[in-house]
């Protein structure tokens, strides 16, 4: 089917990653999009985001390319390391290998750095498609169109709705109704650090997993090497708020990695007193369904993931790609099927690869551990289903 694009209002709620890059995407086909945000800025938390080829295709194809390799840093290699010696486990080589089998190079990028270059797009190519301080509410829809409900009272009008609102999705809760939870066992810990405070060459620029008993950390490079991130994943007994802005004293952190190597010592230390963040980890089951007629979701709001493969904002991108390429050949009801058809699969894997590998960075039976890093084969294993995945020219079924 053909239709002149500008003929079709998308509304968009939620102007995080996945949010922005729709709206980014759509906007380069022709549609008139208005995202709708609740925050009264634009804005991400100061912390990490790993995005592999799958990801970076979309990103480059947005003309982010030159932008991104000035604020990106090109691991080297996942390094996995014993807690207490820094013995090295298993390694799953990233820069050159990672680009040449899965075309696009694998970045670490500071989550401020990548949602401004997506803000800035999207300013760009219509300075009025993002309105701030609209929290949604809910929406009504009929055969000829759909209406976002705002909390101040107005309302919006479009042809297709687009729900792109996180783990705590207004849009998701009134079509698929309250999502069960369950907490992981997990907290994540986030903090990021300026590299001038730690010793030079304190790590070479890879992303290394500290793997312990009941905990393992990550630390990797940001901002073109100025900053170091810390996640640190604890088995933790009492559930808290699920809030990436929820501190916690720097002295439970400290606690949670007594007698680990000096090098995570030299970094916790390192770490402003007042700058930890933790954060409950919710399990969220995948779902068959995520659509009607002219809303959809996309990104958390659909399949909430869980940060053990790095993989949710990832997801999020390849959505947004993949919805905009339904849009343009389908009518609405049919796009959305089409886009819901082509993403359940893949997302539920990695929502399910996602919680399972929650283990694999843990030593509890050591042997057991070594043998499932040598027979998984991670480099490969990933390589064949996740990274080589092209959301801008993968055939849609
Ligand atoms: C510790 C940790 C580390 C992670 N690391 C990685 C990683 O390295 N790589 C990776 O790919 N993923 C990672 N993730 C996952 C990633 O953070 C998420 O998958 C990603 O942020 C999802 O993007 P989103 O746009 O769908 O949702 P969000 O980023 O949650 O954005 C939702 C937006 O909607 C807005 N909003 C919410 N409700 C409303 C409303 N009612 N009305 C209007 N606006 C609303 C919010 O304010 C927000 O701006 C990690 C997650 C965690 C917890």
């Amino acid at each position: 089917m053909t239709r002149m694009n500008n003929e079709l209002r998308v509304i968009i709620v939620g102007a995080g990653i996945g949010g922005l890059t729709a709206a980014a995407c759509l906007l380069g086909k022709g549609y008139r999009v208005r995202v709708h945000e609740q925050a009264s800025a634009l804005g991400e938390v100061g912390a990490g985001i790993q995005t592999s080829a799958n990801a970076v295709k979309v990103l480059y194809a947005l003309g982010l390319r030159d932008e991104l390799e000035k604020v990106a840093v090109r691991p080297k290699a996942f390094e996995f390391r014993r807690f207490d010696t820094a013995e090295l486990m298993h390694r799953i080589p990233l820069g050159e290998q990672h680009e040449q089998a899965n075309g696009a190079p694998y970045y670490h990028l500071h989550r401020a750095d990548l949602h401004d270059l997506l803000a800035r797009k999207v300013h760009a190519l219509d300075p009025d498609c993002i309105t701030l301080n609209a929290r949604a509410e809910g929406f009504e829809e009929s055969a000829s169109g759909v209406t976002l409900k705002l909390a101040d009272g107005s309302r919006v009008q479009g042809d297709v709705l687009i729900g792109a609102d996180g783990i705590k999705s207004a849009i998701r809760a009134q079509l698929l109704g309250e999502a069960p939870v369950s907490y992981t066992g997990d907290v994540a810990w986030r903090a990021v650090i300026p590299v001038a405070r730690l010793p030079a060459g304190i790590m070479e620029r890879v992303s290394t997993v500290w793997c312990g008993p009941k905990k393992h950390a990550v630390m990797y490079y940001l901002r073109a090497g100025e900053l170091m991130n810390f996640v640190g994943l604890v088995e933790h007994g009492q559930p808290e708020t699920e809030s990436w802005t929820q501190k916690r004293p720097w002295e439970e952190l400290k606690q949670d990695y007594q007698g680990w190597h000096a090098d995570i010592q030299t970094v916790i230390d390192a770490i402003d007193r007042d700058s930890c963040y933790r954060y409950a980890l919710n399990n969220r089951p995948p779902v068959d369904n995520w659509s009607t007629p002219r809303v959809t979701l996309l990104g958390d709001s659909a399949h909430p993931t869980l940060p053990y493969m790095a993989s949710g904002a990832v997801m999020a991108i390849e959505d947004a790609a993949v919805l905009a390429r339904c849009l343009e050949t389908d009518a609405v009801h049919e796009a959305l099927q089409r886009y819901q058809r082509n993403r359940l699969e893949r997302t539920a894997r990695i929502v399910n690869e996602s919680t399972a590998s929650r283990g694999l960075y843990r030593i509890e039976d050591e042997d057991e551990m070594r043998r499932t890093f040598q027979e998984k084969n991670l480099t490969r294993a990933r390589s064949e289903w996740l990274y080589t995945y092209d959301p801008l020219a993968v055939p849609l079924v």
